[in-house]
């Protein structure tokens, strides 16, 4: 038997439901912000995540999925898709547009991690971008969406973390002296953040192994290293943040993983999922166009939610999103009935309603296959019904059965 790949996985129904009731909660609040939807494809240069995300980022150094076209050339699934995103906007000179770009994505993203419960190899990701202002307005307004979206998404009891990382200026400084502090205690460290301090000493306060966190603890905080413009900036984003109620908490030691990132971060975790608790990340990645060669500066901030635990969690709280239940089941009761019956269906379906109409004919039989399916009404039709026109609607629920017109139909079942 052919399976699916390890790592990846069939969405099925019900759950299928639940997917795409989140994804259009999601574009509702992205359309209220004046978003708009990006297509971008899942098969990149290779280079450009090599520059977009870092050479050095676990990401790209050890869970692409990358490999040689026919004509040689280096492609990679995408593993994210901001560099993407940025590599779009500079490629079409979206620059150019009037106001911002503001920009949102849905779809699947591809990373060789370990598999476990929650993690997936190809992984689907909400996401969006705002580019072409450094303004921090735009930092609180990114971050108060991502609570809209989760809200509509009937998520609750999560927390918002935020933090600022600085510019690259500031964050030399900071950078510097963590080295300078890691270097006599980094060989009683992870084997992670002995590389880290070498390649990316940011990335060490990252770090989750238990054993290491009372040095990660005692290491200088990077909001004493901000310069005034940086200090200012996240003043503001913090301001903005209370002016709208939104609660937050500041953490020193949120940095992210992806090196282009500058002054804001945020996170936001939800206490139901234990110790993977992280349901999006995002923040300010002012540097990236530039990383990517791009002439013209254009500031940025995104986010992206992993959808596959946020449907775990709407999936946990909202049972009922599941599906949407079928609202009439026709049983047709011999070959003449089956004709009319898929003109009846036709015409209720242009009406809106869900209906099935059974192929089992026999009438006990197709009563319980229309319980099982949970229809709410069950229309019999044989001959006699046909010459009438007069059939008999059956309310799956109460029980109730009664005669009606084929022009009362889809009233009694639309009201019902
Ligand atoms: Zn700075
Ligand atoms: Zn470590």
């Amino acid at each position: 038997m052919i399976k699916s790949v390890k790592g990846t996985r069939d969405i099925l129904p019900p759950s299928s439901g639940v997917w795409n009731k989140v994804e259009a909660a999601a574009r509702r609040v992205f359309e209220t912000y004046n978003y708009q939807e990006i297509r971008t494809p899942i098969l990149e240069e290779t280079r450009l995540f090599a520059r977009g995300v870092g050479e050095e980022t676990d990401i790209v150094s050890k869970e692409m999925y990358t490999f040689e076209d026919r004509d040689g050339s280096s492609l990679t699934l995408r593993p994210e898709a901001t560099a993407s995103v940025m590599r779009a906007y500079i490629e079409h000179r979206l620059d150019q547009q009037p106001g911002l770009q503001k920009l949102y994505y849905i779809g699947p993203m591809f990373r060789r991690e370990r598999p476990q419960k929650g993690r997936y190899r190809q992984f689907f990701q909400i996401g969006a971008e705002a580019i072409g202002s450094d303004s921090p307005m735009i930092d609180a307004e990114v971050i108060e969406m991502v609570t809209a979206v989760l809200d509509a998404a009937g998520v609750s009891g999560y927390t918002l973390l935020i933090n600022s990382v600085g510019c690259p200026a500031c964050r030399a400084k900071f950078v510097a002296e963590l080295r300078e502090r890691l270097r006599d205690v980094a060989p009683k460290m992870c084997s992670d953040c002995r590389r880290r301090v070498e390649t990316n000493p940011l990335r060490v306060l990252d770090c989750k192994v238990p054993e290491d966190q009372p040095v990660v603890d005692s290491l200088p905080s990077i909001l004493d290293y901000l310069d005034d413009a940086c200090r200012a900036h996240f003043e503001s984003v913090r301001q903005y943040l209370t002016d709208r109620g939104i609660a937050f908490e500041v953490r020193p030691r949120l940095v992210r993983g992806l090196d282009y990132y500058t002054r804001t971060t945020f996170e936001i975790v939800h206490g139901a999922l234990g110790a993977q608790n992280s349901v999006l990340g995002g923040g300010r990645y002012d540097g990236l166009a530039e990383a990517l060669e791009s002439k013209v500066p254009a500031p940025g901030i995104g986010f992206s939610i992993g959808e596959d635990r946020l449907v775990m969690m709407v999936e946990e709280a909202h049972p009922e999103w599941q599906s949407r239940p079928l609202d009439l089941f026709i049983a047709p009761l011999g070959d003449d009935a089956k004709r009319h019956c898929g003109i009846v269906a036709r015409e209720l379906r242009g009406g809106g309603l869900m209906v099935e109409v059974s192929t089992d004919h026999k009438l006990k039989r197709a009563l319980e296959v229309a319980n099982k399916l949970g229809a709410r009404f069950a229309l019999i039709v044989g001959e006699n019904e046909i010459t009438a026109g007069s059939y008999q609607l059956k309310n799956m629920t109460t029980g109730d059965q009664r005669q009606v017109t084929r022009a009362q139909i889809a009233e009694m079942v639309s009201t019902g």
